[in-house]
């Protein structure tokens, strides 16, 4: 089911998706909006005029008078690349994670884990979730118990762990503290709505936790470097995703050595008895 028909119903949240597709950002980042006549804004993809201009109709067919903020879940292109081009042509606030203070040049507010940001009609919590990128924020808007999940949790597949800001044990963590909060629904940065929040969530954490199993599997059987890893355990991956397993075989390799269950050696990785 289109994301489209699934995000209709809820009141006052719309989104635009910016013409930015591709392996990592499937359909295109889902930028949302959300309020009555005060529009807030999360993330901003891209500073074309095609999609600033998307936007703006966008605010428009909700019956909204003007862009009056715009928060970021994290600082990856996908996500901020237009946040300055929205704020300038909209004259709205650019708020942004307070770990990423001055990060773009023209922030106007910052937030931090727990902070609540109102907006017209509703109110957002912060929580920062690192993990795919260490001041990633997901934002929390209790009335309708929905989370807007950034890269954190995506529609479709899983997200990317790039070290070394990128971290697997921060990323296991952040989804664990999740499951404390009440949530019916997820939007992600990417892909279509998620009914299944806690399904999902958990899904995402068994999942990596498997790929740790591979990983450690692996270096058992005398595997012993990331690409040779990440060939053996990431089979049937179109060849532009390749890079990006290696990442994540990297992230699992840093989170177990950090564990002291594996040892670098040169380009090669070891079990230690702890494994
Ligand atoms: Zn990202």
């Amino acid at each position: 089911m289109d994301s489209k028909r699934q995000t209709r119903s809820l009141q006052h949240i719309r989104h635009f998706t910016a013409a930015n597709p591709g392996y990592l950002t499937l359909q295109g980042t889902n930028q949302y909006l959300l309020g009555r006549e005060e529009i807030t804004v999360i993330d901003v993809a891209l500073p074309g005029a095609e999609n600033i201009d998307g936007i703006l109709e966008q605010v428009e067919r909700m019956g909204g008078k003007r862009i009056e903020k715009i928060l970021l879940t994290h600082i990856h292109r996908d996500h901020c690349g237009g946040a300055l081009a929205l704020k300038k042509r909209a004259g709205a606030k650019l708020g942004i994670s307070n770990l990423r203070a001055g990060y773009l040049g023209g922030e106007d507010f910052t937030y931090a884990s727990g902070d609540r940001i109102p907006y017209d009609g509703g109110e957002l919590t912060v929580v920062h979730t690192p993990g795919h990128e260490s001041s990633h924020c997901c934002f929390y808007q209790p009335r309708q118990e929905i989370l807007f999940t950034g890269d954190h949790i995506l529609g479709q597949g899983t997200t990317v762990i790039p070290p070394p800001d990128g971290d697997m044990e921060s990323y296991i963590k952040s989804l664990e503290k999740l499951l404390e909060l009440r949530i019916r629904l997820l939007l992600p940065g990417h892909g279509p709505a998620i009914h299944d929040p806690y399904g999902k969530i958990r899904e995402y954490i068994e999942h990596r936790l498997m790929r740790e199993q591979e990983v450690l599997e692996s270096l058992r059987k005398g595997v012993h470097t990331i690409p040779s890893i990440a060939a053996r355990i990431y089979t049937e991956l179109a060849a532009p995703l390749v890079p990006f397993s290696q990442l994540s075989v990297e992230a699992h390799l840093v989170k177990l050595a950090k564990e002291r269950r594996v040892v670098k050696e040169g380009e090669r990785y070891f079990l230690t008895e702890k494994a």
